[in-house]
């Protein structure tokens, strides 16, 4: 017998991308919301489940699902693609405009799934750098897209990991320039001073090829649920279903979709504490030895200036607090990443980096 089948060459070179999920007592690592979703969302959720005739396949279309949605952004529903995760999501748009052949752009340090699933679909992946402030500069973006011609160009606003906002004139001349695709992945949009679907209105049709994408892992406080959704021109849509499996959305997705979206003022309610959270942390990190990235997250990347990166994030282990190591990223050496929590588990991050640091 030989050898096992060797694993498709994208794969072998990616690594992997998942966070480790070790035992703490304060988990600030993968950006996830600290809070359950609403008790009002759960009850709610639990009857509709015993309403559900699961001898029958889902609406494979998802069509109340994304009637909701498309009237929560005043789009309609033929704009609204979803799926388990906005990780499903953008699996499906590669499948369906990437494969071999045609080429994905990403400006690092950005969210390693964008570059992982275009290689996974087949796409050649060509990295764009940063300004030394992490930022995307506009020109050189510009100069980069014309050489490259890439049919998908990725942006992340609010970008993960480093907090920030994306220009508003930087993401309208990367869709300007755009040959094909741009896609805004607008994962922690609720915390964002602007949305990329602004430019909609102010592009008009130069604007048909913005996909922005969304998810309810984040402010919704669903990340168990598994799903996500982006919103483009109906042609984009339609590619997207003709991508996706039949039946991919489950009817208890589609159903935690639809009644989580009656929740709106207390997502609102949660995205202002977690800003005031995120205010504290941000006050704490001033008072030590740490430089930091101005976010509009759940999220703050930081890096000690006098300690290294590893033991610093083992030391806050230690005293039970686990956040994001980044710093064997390149370009993100030193950096660790904390996601703003309860105001406990904030506290406590503090205090312990607070003693690892002194
Ligand atoms: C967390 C995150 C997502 C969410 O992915 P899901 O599959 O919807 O859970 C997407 N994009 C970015 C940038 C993220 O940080």
């Amino acid at each position: 017998m030989s050898a096992p089948l060797a694993l498709r060459p994208a794969l072998r070179t990616l690594g992997s991308y998942h966070s480790p999920q070790v035992a703490a007592r304060v988990r600030l690592n993968t950006n996830e919301s600290p809070l359950p979703p609403p008790e009002g969302w759960r009850a709610a959720f639990t009857e509709a489940m015993g309403e559900i005739e699961f001898n029958r396949y889902p609406d494979r279309e998802a069509w109340k699902l994304r009637g909701e949605i498309a009237s929560l952004h005043g789009v309609t529903p033929s704009e609204v693609f979803c799926a388990n995760g906005s990780n499903e999501v953008l699996q499906c748009l590669l499948l369906a405009f990437g494969g071999a052949g045609r080429t994905a752009l990403v400006f690092e340090p950005t969210y390693a799934l964008h570059s992982h699933l275009a290689a996974l679909c087949g796409l050649r992946v060509v990295v764009g750098d940063r300004s030394p402030s992490l930022e995307i500069d506009a020109g050189r973006a510009v100069e980069l897209i014309e050489q490259e011609r890439p049919e998908v160009v990725f942006v992340c606003s609010p970008n993960n990991p480093t907090g920030m906002v994306e220009d508003p004139g930087v993401v309208a001349a990367l869709v300007e320039a755009a040959p094909g695709l741009c896609v805004a992945d607008e994962a922690y949009g609720q915390f964002a001073s602007w949305s990329a679907l602004s430019l909609r209105g102010t592009l008009g049709n130069v604007a048909s090829g913005l996909v922005v994408m969304r998810t309810f892992s984040k402010t919704w406080a669903m990340a168990g649920a598994r799903l996500g959704y982006l919103l483009a021109d109906p042609q984009i849509v339609e590619g997207c279903l003709a991508a996706s499996l039949p039946y991919h959305l489950s009817a208890q997705t589609q159903v935690a979709g639809f009644l989580a979206l009656r929740f709106g003022e207390e997502m609102r309610a949660r995205v202002r504490e977690i800003d005031d959270g995120r205010a504290t942390i941000v006050a704490g990190l001033s008072k030590l030895p740490v430089d930091t990235w101005p976010s509009q997250a759940n999220f703050v990347l930081f890096r000690p200036k006098e300690m290294d990166a590893r033991s610093t994030w083992t030391a806050l282990l230690e005293r039970g607090v686990l956040i994001r190591d980044l710093s064997t990223r390149p370009r993100l050496e030193g950096c660790l990443r904390v996601t703003v929590g309860t105001e406990e588990e904030n506290a406590s991050f503090l205090s312990a980096l607070c003693e690892v640091l002194s």
